[in-house]
């Protein structure tokens, strides 16, 4: 199929995009175009106009401030994983990105893209949320902040407001003695993952201190397990008391990859695959 017809704008820079996007509510941003030109050629999504912001300097920078990493918004998942900033101080993140789709297709995707596209399945959205990170979103009345756990309202439902871009994500950097481990289940390396799960985790000696237990392909948005990961600290591993822990708190939803009940079932063995990561 071949996409609907819609109009171009390319924005020099953001305020240009902003305007622009204020004056037409139909209008999307596109970026890396991995996820929208699909789902325009696909018919999914009808625009009007494509706010293209490709091409806006200094939107793709990478940089310590103060306690957080800064990767602005068009930092393609290549630029992200071939920085040495997030070598150093986040390399959980390269892994986690070696994940993300293939070679061509993170070498065209934005960071900024899968975190505002907020896709469920996407592992992102839910490390963003793990890591406490601070989404960074522009728009007529300036700048504001929100925390990734409150900007995912939804099955590809976010905070962003009609006249906002998002311009930047803040991680918070680890300490030395927290950890950010993730596993996922997918049928074939690079596609999208049946059940995956950020864990972060803070130890005292080898014991946990705290844990946050974070999901993505389980259902409408990144899934906190929090009653969960309070009986793990508490009792350890224990699949039935887990599953059944983890079946009250999420609602898990099947997709093409799996049913809920499998995706319970991976969620809940995530777990243990977490714990022996932590082992090693
Ligand atoms: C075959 C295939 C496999 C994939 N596999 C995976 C995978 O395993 N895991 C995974 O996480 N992803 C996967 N992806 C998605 C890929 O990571 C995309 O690059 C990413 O989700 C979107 O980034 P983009 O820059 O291409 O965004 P675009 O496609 O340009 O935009 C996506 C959406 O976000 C909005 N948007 C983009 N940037 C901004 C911004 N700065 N401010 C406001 N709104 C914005 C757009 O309006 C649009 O609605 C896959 C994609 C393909 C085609």
């Amino acid at each position: 199929m071949k996409a609907p017809d819609f109009s171009y704008f390319e924005a020099q820079n953001i305020e240009d995009a902003i305007k622009y996007k204020s004056e037409d509510d139909e209008a999307v941003i596109l970026a890396g175009g991995q996820s929208l030109l699909p789902a325009l050629n696909m018919r999914l999504s009808s625009p009007s106009c494509l706010i293209d912001i490709s091409k806006i300097n200094n939107l793709n920078e990478i940089k310590i401030e103060g306690d957080f990493i800064n990767i602005g918004a068009l930092a393609t998942h290549s630029d992200v994983m071939n920085n040495d900033l997030v070598h150093e101080k986040l390399p959980c993140l390269v892994d986690i990105l070696k994940m993300v789709a293939h070679a061509a297709i993170r070498n065209k995707g934005t960071h900024g893209g899968s975190i505002a596209y907020g896709d469920p399945a996407a592992e992102l959205p839910a490390f963003a949320v793990a890591m406490n990170a601070e989404i960074v979103l522009s728009g007529l009345s300036g700048q504001r902040i929100v925390n990734a756990k409150d900007f995912y309202l939804g099955l590809f439902e976010t905070d962003l407001k009609s006249d906002e871009i998002l311009i930047a994500i803040r991680y918070p950097l680890l300490d030395v003695n927290q950890h950010l481990i993730f596993d996922e289940v997918c049928r074939r390396h690079g596609d999208y993952a049946m059940a995956g799960l950020m864990a972060k985790v803070e130890l005292d000696q080898s014991k946990i201190n705290n844990l946050d237990l974070v999901y993505f392909a389980t259902g409408d948005k990144p899934n906190v397990g929090q009653n969960t990961a309070k009986l793990v600290i508490d009792d350890g591993y224990d699949y039935e008391k887990l599953k059944k822990s983890l079946a009250s708190e999420i609602d898990f939803a099947g997709d093409l990859n799996s049913s809920s009940e499998m995706k319970l079932h991976l969620a809940t063995i995530l777990i243990n695959k977490i714990l022996n990561k932590l082992e090693r």
